[in-house]
């Protein structure tokens, strides 16, 4: 699935390929990582995750 996140303001920027660390509120599991799948554009002000379900975290973040 693709995941389109809008940061808080003061994200700093970054490249395509760096990842980052995301529990999507669910605190209990602890955060995951995953790689920004998008360059930073600041107008558009968003970053991009694709991420595949693979186990019990991942799967859990398809709608039902
Ligand atoms: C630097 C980095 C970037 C990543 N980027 C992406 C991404 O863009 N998209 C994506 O779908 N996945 C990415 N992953 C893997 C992603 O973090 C795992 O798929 C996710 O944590 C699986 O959690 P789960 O509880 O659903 O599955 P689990 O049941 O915990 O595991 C399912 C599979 O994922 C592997 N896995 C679990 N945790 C990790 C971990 N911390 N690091 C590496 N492998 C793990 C397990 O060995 C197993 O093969 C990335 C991992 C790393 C280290």
């Amino acid at each position: 699935m693709e995941i389109v996140c809008r940061p808080q303001p003061g994200w700093p920027g970054h490249r395509a390929g760096q990842f980052l660390f995301a529990d999507f509120g669910r605190t209990g599991e602890g955060a995951h990582p995953f790689t920004i799948a998008s360059d930073w554009n600041a107008k558009d002000g968003t970053l991009t995750l694709a991420i595949k379900a693979l186990g019990d975290f991942t799967n859990q973040l398809v709608p039902a």
